[in-house]
């Protein structure tokens, strides 16, 4: 492990916002092709481009040793690593020593088989994608996914005592008269949900303004049936948080479109390749991995320095009609 410098220990960037919140994208593969996020055939990484298990710890180590006290495992689909469980066990080592969460976003179709692996390294929560529990429009949507592989891993994640939040990217005209049963089944299960709006990442092959549903429009549509109180709970992410009348659950809207969140932004991103980004709605990054292998870890301490006073103050994601995406980079390659 790195020791900690006390001088150094916390990060705050140039807009004097704290950074304690760590996003990993393990791989840019995945085994769906969700028509949101992917082309149907896209191009993965070459694998030698890709951080080796022992690269991403050792700057996992880094990080936490420079204040990080929350570490998110994304993608792609991180479950497709193979030496995933590995990962997730040595990171995990941090957690009640610097690390306060370790987590995990997937789709859920690996995850009966990870379930327990997870728990026993000390993951808690996870998130789980699901825009749909229709099987044919979870095909449709995902290009060919199986849903119950996914909710056998919803099983698996119940029995092994993980709390699991459903993210479910809102879509008009293909999954909007879905939302309310989404909450409702969300309430019956336990589930807190997070409503998302698509985001203009990466080219897909597809029109995104044509499925793009404002989240102001969602909203009044559930209050038109729930009571939704703002809670004050917040997590320096994207996501207003809600409590459902009467149903135990949150609700979490996240609106990168019709509201600006980036004022208490607290977190960055690393890619597979190494590289940081410090918001995903910029292409600026700082290349980690060719200072790690061609120097060392002690060159990459500078680095850091460097991306925080990269991090700009804002976004300036817009969809509409023949514009361009904001960033080449899909949201598998940055980690959503
Ligand atoms: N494969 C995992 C999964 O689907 O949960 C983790 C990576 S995925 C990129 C993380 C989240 O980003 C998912 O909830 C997905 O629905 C969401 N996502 C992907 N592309 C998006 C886009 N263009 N706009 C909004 N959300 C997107
Ligand atoms: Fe894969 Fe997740 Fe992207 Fe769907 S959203 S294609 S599951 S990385």
């Amino acid at each position: 492990m790195v020791a900690a410098d006390p001088s150094q220990a916390q990060m705050t960037d140039g807009h004097g916002r704290r950074i304690d919140y760590l996003r990993i994208s393990v791989t840019d593969r995945c085994d769906l092709r969700c028509r949101y996020c992917m082309a149907e055939r896209m191009q993965f990484l070459p694998r030698d481009q890709v951080l080796t298990l022992e690269e991403i710890a050792l700057l996992a180590d880094l990080f936490v040793a420079r204040g990080i006290r929350k570490i998110r495992l994304t993608g792609g689909e991180p479950l497709v690593r193979r030496d995933i469980a590995d990962l997730v066990h040595r990171i995990g080592r941090h957690l009640g020593a610097g690390l306060d969460e370790l987590t995990l976003t997937t789709n859920g179709t690996r995850l009966a088989d990870h379930a327990g692996m997870l728990a026993d390294a000390g993951v808690r929560r996870i998130n789980v994608s699901l825009d749909t529990r229709d099987a044919d429009r979870f095909a449709h949507i995902t290009r060919g996914g199986r849903i119950d592989q996914v909710m056998a891993g919803l099983d698996a994640a119940r029995a092994a005592g993980l709390a699991v939040k459903i993210n479910m990217v809102a879509l008009k005209g293909i999954n909007e008269d879905e939302i309310l049963p989404m909450l409702r089944w969300c309430g019956e299960q336990g589930h807190d949900l997070t409503l998302i709006e698509t985001m203009p990442l990466g080219e897909t092959g597809e029109d995104r303004t044509d499925h793009y549903l404002p989240m102001t429009q969602v909203a009044e549509m559930i209050r038109a049936h729930h009571a939704l109180t703002p809670l004050l709970h917040r997590t320096g992410g994207p996501a207003r948080y809600h409590a459902v009348g009467g149903m135990g659950i949150r609700l979490g809207l996240i609106t990168p479109l019709t509201a600006n969140f980036c004022a208490d932004c607290n977190r960055i991103r690393m890619t597979c390749e190494g590289k940081i980004f410090m918001c995903l709605g910029h292409e600026d990054h700082v290349d980690f991995k060719s200072a790690l292998r061609d120097q060392g870890l002690a060159a990459v301490h500078p680095l850091i320095n460097r991306a925080l006073r990269l991090k700009p103050a804002a976004h300036d994601f817009r969809i509409s009609a023949g514009t361009p995406p904001a960033t080449r980079r899909h949201m598998s390659v940055t980690g959503g």
